[in-house]
């Protein structure tokens, strides 16, 4: 506490603590000062590209309550026992030491858009001239009657934040007797990670194929059909595991019963499992909401896509899956990435009196395990279009994998080595 009370004390800005525009006395007199919230997919590759475009000449703090990134890419591979928290556990560091950011380990409690501060839980309030706000998700508890309350028994877990609940969920599978039953329930899109609920069913088959080989996977789905790569996945479940994996479209949880590990549905009967997997509702992460960003249905922020602006406040950038997002963007941590770059130049190019760039555009892969080695892909290539003032997919710039392959496989670890050394190295 008093470390980080010390490294604040040195961005003293007449006599207010913080990253002020019109700091004096610190070695960083008027530079412009950001403050990136959140060190997950967008904003640690935010605070890392500010410094690097605007070649280290822009002050950036990051704040972020965990010691060390865990990622929820390949994380359902640690659930299925075919990878360890190690492997997707990364240190923080390299944002610090090669490029200069300041990592705040805490958590920002609120932020005053008018004044350009924000209070972090530990009372320390921060001035910004940019504030970009990388959030997350965080869950609508009460549109699922009981699943607030056997989340917090740790009897129904959702898994979808990577850390300790990743390993617990792991733990829960390896408990459930030989010839008992998993079930996924997943809610209506838009959710974080369009392909994430089909890969993790696809992987927990393949443990219990060969660990309790009389068990089954029940995919249980509010949405109409699979919203990812559809027909590769049911191919998959067909050809690898059979009458193990079920797959149920149209199935909306609306209550669960965490004492007998019954689910509830809008229609159909109830259904009790063994070991049951709710992903609840989302929305973008509670600060978000909390500032009065969330402006798309009280949900998700809406964005100036030219430089991901609130709509709502000015001087706030927000990415990742706290935004609404434009047509055919997945909330994913490749496109959580992308958003953050063109962020940063944007930025960096107001704070420079420089044009921003008029025609930016993003990328996304998303690669999905059906097993422990095979995987399949889909990626696009988004332009922003001037008078639409929105990204589109470029026609033919992406695609679907023709098959599932392990070749995939070896580009799926690759990717994530990839993008964790883009994010953090
Ligand atoms: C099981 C699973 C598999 C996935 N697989 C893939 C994949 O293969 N490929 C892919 O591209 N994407 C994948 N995703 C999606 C990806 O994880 C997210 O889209 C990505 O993490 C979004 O990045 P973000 O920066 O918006 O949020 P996050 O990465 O979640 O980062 C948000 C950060 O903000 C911090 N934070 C929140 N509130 C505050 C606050 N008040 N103050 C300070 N800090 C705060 C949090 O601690 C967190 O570290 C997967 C997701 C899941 C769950």
């Amino acid at each position: 506490m008093m470390q980080r009370r010390q490294i604040l004390a040195g961005l003293v800005a007449g006599g207010a603590l913080g990253l002020a525009g019109c700091a004096t006395g610190t070695g960083s007199a008027n530079k412009a000062k950001v403050l990136v919230v959140g060190g997950g997919y967008g904003g640690a590759t935010a605070a890392k590209y500010i410094r690097l475009l605007s070649d280290h000449s822009i002050d950036v703090m990051m704040v972020e309550p965990n010691r060390q990134f865990v990622s929820c890419p390949i994380s359902n591979l640690v659930i299925a026992g075919m990878k360890t928290m190690a492997d997707i556990t990364n240190p923080y560091d390299g944002l610090s030491s090669k490029h200069g950011v300041r990592i705040v380990h805490d958590r920002v409690a609120s932020i005053d858009a008018q004044k350009k501060t924000a209070t972090l839980a530990g009372g320390t309030v921060v001035a910004y001239d940019k504030l970009v706000l990388a959030p997350g998700i965080d869950f609508m508890w009460d549109q699922t009657e009981g699943l607030q309350a056997a989340h917090a028994a740790g009897q129904i877990l959702h898994a979808w934040k990577a850390g300790e609940e990743t390993m617990a969920l792991r733990r829960q599978l390896q408990a459930m007797r030989d010839g008992g039953t998993y079930a996924i329930a997943i809610p209506e899109a838009p959710y974080r990670c369009p392909p994430g609920p089909y890969e993790r069913a696809s992987v927990v088959a393949a443990y219990l194929q060969k660990h309790k080989p009389k068990s089954k996977v029940l995919i249980l789905d509010a949405n109409q059909d699979v919203t990812s790569k559809g027909p590769l996945f049911k191919k998959a479940w067909k050809e690898l595991y059979g009458p193990m994996v079920e797959y149920r479209p149209q199935h909306k949880v609306t209550a669960v019963d965490g004492k007998t590990n019954t689910l509830k549905f809008d229609v159909q009967e109830d259904l009790k499992a063994d070991v049951v997997n709710v992903l609840p509702v989302m929305r973008a992460g509670a600060l978000a909401v909390q500032t009065g960003l969330a402006n798309a249905n009280g949900r998700w922020c809406h964005v100036n896509f030219i430089n991901f602006e609130s709509t709502a406040a000015k001087d706030i950038h927000v990415i990742g899956d706290a935004i609404q997002v434009a047509q055919g963007m997945p909330k994913s941590g490749h496109m959580a990435n992308s958003h953050a770059k063109v962020t940063a130049a944007a930025l960096v190019a107001e704070l420079q009196g420089m044009e921003i760039n008029p025609h930016p555009m993003l990328t996304n892969v998303c690669m999905s395990y059906v097993d422990a080695t095979h995987v399949i892909h889909v990626a696009s290539v988004h332009e922003y279009e001037r008078i639409k003032k929105s990204f589109f997919t470029i026609g033919g710039s992406g695609g679907v994998s023709d098959v599932r392959s392990d070749l995939e496989g070896r580009y799926a670890e690759a990717w994530a080595a990839n993008i964790w050394a883009d994010v953090l190295r």
